[in-house]
C-alpha cells in the first residue's frame, strides 16, 4: 500500500472552484492536497465562456436583486488578481476582453429602457457607438444598440494553467475515493488505496459531487444538472465578439464569446437561449442549422460560407433548487469535517473560497505541521472543445 499522508485540507475536484480554493489556502499557509480524477478544468471550467459576470445579465427583467448585488464585486476581485494585485497573482492569465457587451439588434423593449435608465445600472453600463463597437459589429449594415458592461472575459485554459502552477506539489491524479473513518468519524479519504488524513475535506467535484456524497453515505446537499447544447463556429472571417444579444425575454437570445485557436483563427462559442431547452432537444445538425439562421439574421455581413461548425453538449452542476432556478451565489454546505459545494459560476470561484475560509476560521482550523508530500502522479490540464472538435 502507498505511504499514508496527512494534510490540513484535502480537496476533491480540480476545476476552477477546487484550484482557486487550493491556491488561497496555500497562500495562507495551509497544507493541502487536491485530488483530480480526469483533467484539471476539464469538467465544466474549460467548457465555460469565461465571462466574469457582475450581475447585469441577471437583472434584465428588473432592478438588481440582492443576489445580483452579491456577484457585483466579482469583476473587481478578478481584475485585481489579473493585475497581480489581488488575492491571487493571476498576472500571467490571458484576458480575452476587458468588457462584455449587451447588444440589442432592434429597438429596446420598454422594460429594457427602464433597466438601462435605472440607478443600479448607471455608471456600470455605457452605450457605445462607431469605433467603440466590438470589431464584429463595426459594419455599415449594423443597426441596434450596444452597451458596454464592466465585466471581463478570461481565457480559461490559461487560468487553469496558472492555478495549477500555484498548486505546487499539492496535486494528485487518482480515481478511486473511499471514506476513511476512525471511531465512527470521518478523518480523511482513502485515495487509490492511500490513506490521506485531513482536518477538513472539501468536495468541489462539480457533477462528481453527487456520486462522492453517495459513496460517503451522505444524503445532502442535493444536486441539479442543467443541460446545454453549445455551438462552436471557427473561421478566417470571424472577428472577436463578446456579447449577450438581447431577445424579447429575460434571457439573452445568444451569448457569444470568442476564443483564439492554435492556428490563429477565432472560434465563436455560442450559448444563451440557443443552447437551452429547444437547443438541447435538437440533434447536432438541427442545432447547427439553428445557429446558422441566428447568425444570418443578426450578423448578415459576416461571411460564414467557409466556417466550420460543431456543437458541444455539457451539463452545469449546481445545488438543487426548486424549479431549476438559477442560483446566484457560490454554495457551500458544511457538515463537520466535510464541506461540499458548487461555485455555480466560474466568476464566483472567489466567493466559494471565501465560504470555505470562513468555515475554517469559525471552527478554529489552523495550519498544522505535516511532512511534505512525496512525488505524486500529477493530473494533466484539460483541453478546450475547440481544440478537440475541429
Ligand atoms: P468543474 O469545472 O466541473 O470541475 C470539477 C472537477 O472535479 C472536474 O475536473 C472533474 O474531473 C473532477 N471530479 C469529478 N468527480 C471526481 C472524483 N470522484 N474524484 C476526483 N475528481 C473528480 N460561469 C461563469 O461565471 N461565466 C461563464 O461565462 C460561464 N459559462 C459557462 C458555459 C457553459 C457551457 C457551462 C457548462 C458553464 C458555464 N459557466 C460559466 C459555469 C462554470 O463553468 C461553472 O460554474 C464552473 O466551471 C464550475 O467549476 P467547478 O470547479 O465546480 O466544476
Amino acid at each position: 500500500m502507498s505511504q499514508a499522508l496527512s494534510t490540513d485540507v484535502l480537496i476533491v475536484g480540480g476545476g476552477v472552484a477546487g484550484l482557486w480554493l487550493n491556491a488561497r489556502l496555500r497562500a495562507k499557509g495551509y497544507a493541502t492536497l487536491l485530488v483530480e480524477r480526469e483533467s484539471l478544468g476539464g469538467g465544466q471550467s474549460v467548457k465555460s465562456q469565461g465571462i466574469i459576470h457582475g450581475g447585469a445579465k441577471y437583472a434584465l427583467h428588473g432592478a438588481l436583486s440582492g443576489a445580483s448585488e452579491a456577484i457585483a464585486d466579482m469583476p473587481r476581485r478578478w481584475r485585481e488578481a489579473l493585475d497581480g494585485d489581488g488575492e491571487l497573482d493571476l498576472s500571467s492569465v490571458r484576458l480575452l476582453s476587458d468588457a462584455h457587451y449587451l447588444w440589442s439588434p432592434g429597438t429596446l423593449a420598454g422594460n429594457l429602457t427602464s433597466f438601462f435608465a435605472s440607478k443600479a445600472v448607471r455608471g456600470r453600463v455605457d452605450q457605445v457607438k462607431g469605433e467603440q463597437l466590438p470589431p464584429a459589429l463595426q459594419h455599415p449594415k449594423f443597426k441596434g444598440k450596444v452597451y458596454r458592461l464592466a465585466e471581463l472575459v478570461v481565457d480559461v485554459p490559461s487560468l487553469i494553467a496558472r492555478l495549477a502552477e500555484l498548486a505546487g506539489d499539492s496535486l494528485l491524479a487518482a480515481d478511486d475515493i473511499q471514506p476513511l473513518h476512525e471511531n465512527g468519524q470521518l478523518v480523511g479519504l482513502r485515495v487509490d488505496g492511500r490513506d490521506i488524513r485531513a482536518q477538513r475535506i472539501v468536495l468541489s467535484a462539480g457533477r462528481g459531487n453527487a456520486d462522492l456524497l453517495t459513496s460517503l453515505n451522505v444524503a445532502q446537499p442535493g444536486q441539479q444538472l442543467r443541460p446545454l447544447h453549445m455551438v462552436m463556429v471557427k473561421g478566417r472571417t470571424l472577428k472577436p465578439l463578446y456579447a449577450h444579444c438581447l431577445g424579447g425575454g429575460p434571457k439573452p437570445r445568444i451569448t457569444v464569446t470568442s476564443h483564439p485557436s492554435a492556428d490563429g483563427e477565432w472560434v465563436w462559442y455560442l450559448g444563451g437561449d440557443l443552447a437551452e431547452a429547444d437547443g438541447v432537444a435538437r440533434d447536432e445538425a438541427a442545432q447547427i442549422d439553428a445557429a446558422r439562421k441566428e447568425l444570418g439574421q443578426l450578423l448578415p455581413w459576416v461571411d460564414l460560407s467557409s466556417a466550420k461548425f460543431a456543437t458541444l453538449r455539457v451539463e452545469r452542476a449546481e445545488p438543487a433548487q426548486s424549479g431549476l432556478v438559477r442560483p446566484d451565489n457560490a454554495f457551500l454546505s458544511d457538515q463537520g469535517p466535510l464541506l461540499v459545494g458548487w461555485p455555480t459560476k466560474l466568476a464566483l470561484a472567489p466567493d466559494f473560497a471565501d465560504r470555505v475560509l470562513n468555515s475554517l476560521e469559525r471552527d478554529g482550523i489552523r495550519p498544522a505541521d505535516h511532512d511534505a508530500p512525496p512525488d505524486l502522479p500529477r493530473p494533466v490540464i484539460g483541453r478546450t472543445a475547440w481544440e478537440t472538435s475541429f
